[in-house]
């Protein structure tokens, strides 16, 4: 069974040393209490819990995976889900960045992000059911009416009740514009929704009393397309006004997917038969109400992927220092030995430090997000909340998709390090590997993730946002412009920032005279932005750890940032070349000759 040791030691350099999270707490009233102490107390318990109780049911989850009582229409979760999710609950750990109004213990949201990495690489299935309630949370609290807020959030805080999101139907996935779920309005206000929804992640299951669907669907007068699309909260039981269950709701599950990955989570099918509904927002503004979830669901796939990446790494490296096959090429290091161990191999430590440096980009890219949420959502400074928040609107398909891009790549890796065995069941490798590949898929694919970063955050406000990323890259370049150990990490960050602004005009002008230069462009551009975003933060962790080279941390920290900037980084030159070939390659060929 694959092994797990949360990677305290590194989230604390991110939080402590590269964000100073602390100091910035200062600055927002609701967390000025929140000092380094506490950040280690919580990470260390959280911890403890992922790898103590949530790890053991990853291939649990794997091999039994969910069961439908197509009589009953529930689902049972595999063994242990449920003990370990009353757990949760009774540790108060759903509640761990939720308002204090509603129940939470109101800690910033980049410590809950700390413990969701750790969760996702105990067990991504089981995380899933937590995950989605998070996000029905945080929709209902920025969009839901007082009543609405009264009755669910404190359950989904608690995490009695849990969440979904229902988008998707048989016909339309990403594009939403076409979905058909009715809601008829009735005389109390109230709506009934009739239709059909699949691929509902946690859409039935047994470990909470309640789930919340968070439903969008079309009111009878709704103009067609995105613009008459309407949100509902829709339970599977009925709330009474004390908080207590009542009469069960019209929405059932009436099948489950069978899958390539993340077995214990159910993905249902479900079916609405005039189930009772209430409206989330403003009548046909659903799409927008509901992009608070999809935009914490965003952020919350790229951490699945980031603790893919660093599980399949921690295995990976056991292995490479464990596993005798043959002779290191400049003699042997293991002499005593029957051969030497792979971890000798250059090609095993490439595999190995391409999932160390995704992991440890992966994690400053994430909390650097999630700090940036916290500014948006609680610092005093209006313009200080704006700023923070068009940045993370810039970043958030990035940590979507690079990160999740680098998780296949990284799962893959480590499972190559295994030979043949990463190929075979009992090491758990390959669970990594399936569970990582929708994570490129679900929460918009890494294509429409692209379309959104190029189309609409980049060129859509004519680079405003990029100009602000791009005045922070300048500014870390001019303080240590002079400064001659960091010229090894300064010089491509410098020039790579040069080619982004040169390829994000080129594409500009492009875009004005064929709008399928954007489509044909994008995804290699999220990448390249994907990595002008990491060699920022590596050269801001690098300025760190170049002065403490006599502890074994900081050496290890930047031997993994060199390899990055030697091995990885490169990359970007063929990403661009690419970039620029244009469309014409691409829609050449006669659709019928495919
Ligand atoms: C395990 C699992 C769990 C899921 N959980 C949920 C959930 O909880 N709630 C929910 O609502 N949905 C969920 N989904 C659905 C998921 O979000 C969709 O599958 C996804 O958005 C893609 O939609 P689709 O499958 O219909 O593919 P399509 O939209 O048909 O896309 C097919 C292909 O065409 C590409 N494509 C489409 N439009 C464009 C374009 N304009 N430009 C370029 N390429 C394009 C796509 O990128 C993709 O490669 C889940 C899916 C799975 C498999």
């Amino acid at each position: 069974m694959p092994q797990y040791t949360p990677p305290l030691r590194d989230m604390q350099f991110v939080l402590h040393e590269m964000l100073q999270v602390s100091e910035v707490f200062k600055a927002m009233p609701r967390h000025a209490e929140v000092d380094v102490d506490t950040i280690n107390a919580v990470l260390e318990e959280a911890g403890k819990f992922a790898a103590g109780v949530v790890a053991p049911l990853n291939p649990v989850g794997d091999r039994e995976g969910c069961k439908l009582d197509k009589d009953t229409h529930e689902v049972r979760t595999p063994t242990g889900f449920k003990a370990a999710y009353e757990q949760f609950v009774a540790g108060g750990w759903g509640a761990l960045s939720c308002d204090p109004e509603h129940g939470g213990q109101g800690l910033p949201i980049v410590l809950n992000q700390c413990l969701y990495e750790m969760l996702n690489s105990a067990s991504q299935a089981w995380t899933m059911y937590p995950g989605l309630s998070h996000g029905a949370y945080e929709c209902l609290h920025a969009h839901g009416t007082e009543e609405q807020k009264a009755l669910y959030l404190p359950k989904l805080t608690s995490g009695e009740w849990s969440g979904t999101m229902c988008l998707t139907e048989p016909h339309c996935g990403t594009d939403l514009g076409l979905l058909r779920t009715k809601a008829e309005p009735q005389p109390d206000g109230s709506y009934r929704l009739t239709g059909q929804k699949i691929f509902i992640s946690a859409g039935e299951h047994d470990l909470a009393g309640n789930i919340v669907h968070l439903v969008l669907a079309r009111l009878p007068d709704a103009p067609p397309g995105s613009k008459g699309i309407s949100l509902f909260v829709v339970p599977k039981f009925l709330p009474q006004a004390d908080g207590g269950l009542g009469e069960r709701n019209g929405i059932f599950c009436s099948g489950l997917e069978h899958k390539m990955g993340i077995h214990g989570n159910a993905t249902a099918q479900m079916v609405l038969e005039g189930a009772h509904g209430t409206l989330v927002g403003e009548p046909n503004q659903g799409l927008q109400a509901m992009f608070v979830m999809m935009n914490a669901a965003r952020l919350g796939v790229g951490m699945q992927s980031l603790g893919l990446t660093e599980v399949a790494y921690q295995n990976a490296v056991a292995y490479a220092k464990d596993r005798l096959q043959m002779r290191s090429l400049s003699g042997p290091k293991a002499p005593d030995k029957p051969a030497d161990p792979i971890i000798v191999h250059p090609d095993v430590r490439r595999m190995l430090l391409t999932a160390r440096a995704y992991a440890e980009g992966g994690r400053a890219l994430a909390m650097y997000s999630a700090l940036l949420l916290d500014q948006a959502h609680a610092s005093e400074d209006e313009e200080e909340r704006q700023e923070a928040a068009e940045l993370l609107a810039l970043l958030t398909p990035i940590v979507k998709a690079f990160l999740t891009d680098n998780g296949w790549i990284a799962t893959s890796e480590c499972l190559g390090v295994f030979g043949g065995h990463g190929y075979i069941a009992e090491w758990g490798m390959e669970q990594f590997v399936r569970d990582a590949r929708i994570n490129m898929i679900y929460e918009g694919t890494n294509t429409i993730q692209a379309l959104d970063l190029l189309g609409r955050k980049v060129l859509g406000d004519n680079g405003a946002r990029m100009k602000r990323f791009g005045a922070k890259v300048r500014e870390l370049i001019e303080d240590e412009g002079v400064n001659e150990p960091m010229q090894e990490f300064v010089n491509p960050l410098a020039d790579l920032g040069d080619k982004v602004v040169k390829l994000t005009t080129e594409l500009g002008f492009k875009a004005f005279q064929n709008r399928d230069e954007v489509g044909a462009a994008a995804v290699d551009y999220l990448r390249v932005c994907g990595h002008l975003v990491f060699a920022y933060l590596f050269t801001l962790q690098a300025r760190i750890a170049l002065k403490k080279q006599d502890d074994a941390f900081y050496r290890a920290k930047l031997a993994t940032i060199r390899f990055y900037f030697a091995k990885l980084l490169p990359e970007t030159a063929m990403l661009i070349r690419r970039a620029r070939s244009g469309a014409q390659p691409l829609m050449a060929m006669d659709e019928a000759l495919f």
